[in-house]
């Protein structure tokens, strides 16, 4: 599978070195600052690609051959749902997913069908389970006394 990633940083890179291990992947990682590149570490074997993914100039180079899957994972929410937008209307990207912060932008956007990641409504989750997790506990020492 071809697949691109926009953005290198903490969560991008380790997604690219995950889908890299699969030989069967070509993978692309696109970053506007090229110190991010250090991330993947000298054993990745896919491309990296230094540009803006805020510039159509960038998509014009990478995406002219098919693409599988596009996820869009900088830190900033605009540029992701651009290049999410992008690669899904103009070059017709099958499975596109963009990472959103904000939860109101995230759920605007899935329902245009464009599948999100919310970090902020997942540590919500997460921190609800742990407290409800702790409740349990104490409620189950309760009745052990
Ligand atoms: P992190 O906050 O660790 O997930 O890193 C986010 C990454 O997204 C950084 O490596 C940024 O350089 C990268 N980034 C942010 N904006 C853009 C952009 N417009 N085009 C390409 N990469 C970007």
């Amino acid at each position: 599978m071809k697949i691109v990633i926009l953005g290198c940083g903490r969560l991008g890179s380790r997604v690219a070195l995950k889908l890299g291990e699969d030989e069967k992947n070509e993978i692309i990682v696109i970053d506007k600052n090229s110190d991010s590149f250090s991330l993947l570490g000298k054993d990745f074997k896919g491309k990296i690609f230094q540009g803006d993914g805020a510039n159509m100039e960038t998509y014009n180079k990478i995406m002219n051959e098919k693409v599988d899957i596009f996820l869009a994972l900088t830190n900033i929410d605009n540029t992701n749902i651009m290049a999410a937008e992008i690669a899904k209307q103009k070059y017709k990207v099958e499975k596109t997913i963009a990472k959103v912060d904000d939860p109101i932008r995230a759920r605007a956007f899935e329902e245009l069908g464009i599948e999100t990641i919310c970090p902020t409504l997942l540590s919500e989750k997460k921190i609800n389970k742990m407290i409800e997790k702790k409740k349990i506990k104490e409620s189950e020492s309760d009745g052990d006394v």
